[in-house]
C-alpha cells in the first residue's frame, strides 16, 4: 500500500500584522527526500505518520511540507503557490504511480481574507482534479476552526487532544493506522461536526489536570474506548484570534457507522455546552499576577504571558509585565522577550559590557509601549540553539537567533531573535541563567510550555496583559466572527438545529 503525504500548516491571528509572504513560506517547506529525513525519529505528526507506516508496511510517497510558525495571514500569492504546489506534486506522484490513499496535516485556522477556510479550499482542489474516491484522511491542530467542507471532503478527520499538544507524535500515528485499515478492510467512515456557538481562548482550553478541558477530554476517549463503531472523537477548541465564519467550539466524529457518529459527537457537545460556565478563567494584570508570585511559598513561582503568546502569533515583545518585574525587583529571570535589534546591539558591545536602549513594544501598538533601559549589564551572548527537552516536538534541534541575556538590577531578561514561545528551559539555559534559584520566572505562552515546566515549578500563575491573544475577547473588534456566540452574546445552542 502506498500512501501520499503532505502538510500545509499555519495558524492565523487575524489581529497580527506580521503576515506570512513568499520568502517566509519558502523558508519553511521542504520537499520529498528532505521531508522523508524531516519526519525521521522526529516527535511530531510527521514522525507519528512515518513510523506507524512502517509498521504497517506502508510505503510514504512524501511530497511537500511547509509548517509556519502562528503569524498573521498569510499574503495570497503565498497561500495559493503553497496550495498550487502540493496538488502539483500529489498530481504528478500519482501519474507515476497510482498511491492508495492521501494524508494532509494542516492546522485547521489558516484563512486569507480571500480564502477564509484554507484547508476546505486544500481538500476541494485535490478532490477536483484527483476525484471523490480517493480516501483522504486529515489530522488537524486541537485549535482549528471546523468548517462542513472540511468534514465533507475528508474521508477520516481527527485532531490533537491534548492541550498542550503532547500526542502529535501519536495522532499522527493514529491518523495512519485508521486509513491504512479502511483501505485495506474497505470498510465507508461517516462523520458528524457539530459546532457549538462558543468562543473558547486558548487559556482556558488545558486538557491535563482536573479542568473542565480535560473532562471532556477524557469523555471522548472514554467514549472511542467503549463503542468499537467509533474510530475517533475530536473537541477542537477553536482559535477565535483567526476572525473568520466558522470560528468556533466544535466537534467531529468518525465512525463505521452514521448512527455512533451523530449520536457521540452530540453527546460530547451537549456535555461541554453544559459546562460552558466552568471554563471562567481568573485575568490578573501584571501588578497582581507578580504580587501573587511573591506570595508562593515554594520558589520559584512561574508567570506566564497567555495575551503575548508567539506560539498564537502575538508580537512576542510586550513589555507589561516585564516592567512589572522591574520595578519590583527581586531575584527573577524572563525568558524570553523578542527584539532582534536589542540582542546585535548587546552582541556588538560584547559580554561584561552595558548597553542603553529601548526594548520591546516594537511590533504594533498593542504589546505594551517599549522599556526604557540604562546601563543594562550584557551578562552573555549565544547563539540561541537548543535541543527541545518538551514532550511536544522532543528532540527537535531550535534557535532563537542571536540571544542574549542582560542583567538589569536583580532581573535577568533573555532576549531573543526569533518568534516563538518558550516550551521549555532551552531560553534560559541558552542564555545562561541558572533559573532554578530565582523567586519568579517568567515566560510568553498560554499552555504549551505546561508540557514541562508542569512539574518543575509549583506555582504557576497567569498574567492578562496586553496582547492580541487576550483571554477578554470582548477588547478586540470582530468582523467575520459570530458576535452573538458565547460568551460575547447570549446565543443557545438548539441540537436540532445542528
Ligand atoms: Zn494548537
Amino acid at each position: 500500500m502506498r500512501i501520499a503525504f503532505a502538510t500545509f500548516s499555519q495558524e492565523t491571528n487575524s489581529f497580527c500584522n506580521v503576515l506570512v509572504d513568499l520568502n517566509t513560506l519558502r523558508q519553511f517547506t521542504v520537499k520529498g527526500e528532505d521531508m522523508r529525513r524531516a519526519s525521521d525519529g522526529a516527535h511530531t505528526y510527521l514522525g507519528g505518520v512515518y513510523d506507524e507506516a512502517r509498521q504497517r508496511g506502508v510505503e510514504i510517497v512524501f511530497t511537500r511540507a511547509t509548517s509556519l510558525k502562528p503569524s498573521g495571514p498569510c499574503h495570497e500569492d503565498a497561500a495559493e503557490e503553497c496550495m498550487n504546489e502540493i496538488l502539483g506534486c500529489l498530481c504528478r506522484e500519482y501519474e507515476k504511480q497510482a498511491y492508495d490513499g492521501i494524508i494532509l496535516f494542516m492546522h485547521g485556522a489558516c484563512a486569507t481574507p480571500k480564502h477564509p477556510d484554507v484547508e476546505g479550499e486544500m481538500l476541494q482542489m485535490i478532490r477536483s482534479k484527483l476525484g471523490y474516491e480517493i480516501p483522504i484522511g486529515m489530522v488537524l491542530d486541537l485549535h482549528g476552526n471546523i468548517t462542513d467542507e472540511m468534514a465533507q471532503l475528508s474521508d477520516i478527520l481527527i485532531g490533537c487532544k491534548c492541550y498542550p499538544h503532547i500526542d502529535e507524535y501519536e495522532q499522527g500515528r493514529r491518523i495512519l493506522a485508521l486509513l491504512e485499515e479502511k483501505i485495506r478492510l474497505g470498510y465507508k467512515t461517516y462523520h458528524r461536526l457539530v459546532k457549538l456557538p462558543w468562543h473558547m481562548v486558548p487559556a482556558q482550553g488545558l486538557t491535563e489536570g482536573d479542568g473542565p478541558a480535560g473532562d471532556v477530554k477524557r469523555l471522548c476517549i472514554q467514549k472511542e474506548q467503549e463503542d468499537p463503531d467509533l474510530l475517533q472523537l475530536s473537541f477542537f477548541q477553536g482559535f477565535p484570534y483567526s476572525d473568520v465564519p466558522a470560528s468556533s467550539v466544535s466537534f467531529i466524529s468518525v465512525a463505521k457507522t452514521q448512527e455512533a457518529a451523530d449520536r457521540h459527537a452530540l453527546e460530547a457537545a451537549r456535555y461541554a455546552w453544559d459546562r460552558r460556565a466552568d471554563f471562567a478563567i481568573p485575568l490578573y494584570g501584571a501588578e497582581e499576577a507578580v504580587a501573587l508570585a511573591l506570595q508562593a511559598e515554594k520558589k520559584p513561582a512561574l508567570v506566564h504571558e497567555s495575551a503575548d503568546n508567539p506560539g498564537g502569533g502575538t508580537a512576542g515583545d510586550g513589555t507589561d509585565l516585564l516592567r512589572e518585574m522591574l520595578r519590583v525587583n527581586v531575584p527573577s529571570a524572563f525568558g524570553f522577550i523578542f527584539d532582534p535589534e536589542v540582542a546585535e546591539l548587546a552582541k556588538q558591545a560584547g559580554v561584561g559590557n552595558r548597553i542603553t536602549c529601548l526594548l520591546g513594544g516594537k511590533t504594533d501598538k498593542l504589546h505594551g509601549e517599549p522599556i526604557q533601559l540604562t546601563d543594562a549589564y550584557v551578562r552573555c551572548v549565544s547563539d540561541g540553539r537548543f535541543i527541545r527537552k518538551s514532550p511536544m516536538g522532543l528532540g527537535g534541534k531550535n534557535s532563537l537567533g542571536t540571544t542574549v541575556c542582560l542583567e538589569v538590577g536583580n532581573v535577568q531578561i533573555v532576549v531573543g531573535s526569533f518568534r516563538t514561545q518558550t516550551f521549555d528551559e532551552g531560553p534560559f539555559v541558552t542564555a545562561g541563567v541558572d533559573w532554578e534559584l530565582l523567586d519568579i520566572v517568567a515566560l510568553k505562552s498560554a499552555q504549551h510550555f505546561k508540557g514541562w515546566w508542569g512539574d518543575k515549578v509549583e506555582t504557576i500563575i497567569p498574567c492578562e496583559s496586553h496582547g492580541v491573544m487576550t483571554a477578554n475577547i470582548r477588547l478586540l473588534t470582530f468582523t467575520k466572527a459570530n458576535p452573538d456566540y458565547y460568551p460575547l452574546g447570549n446565543a443557545d445552542w438548539e441540537e436540532d438545529r445542528v
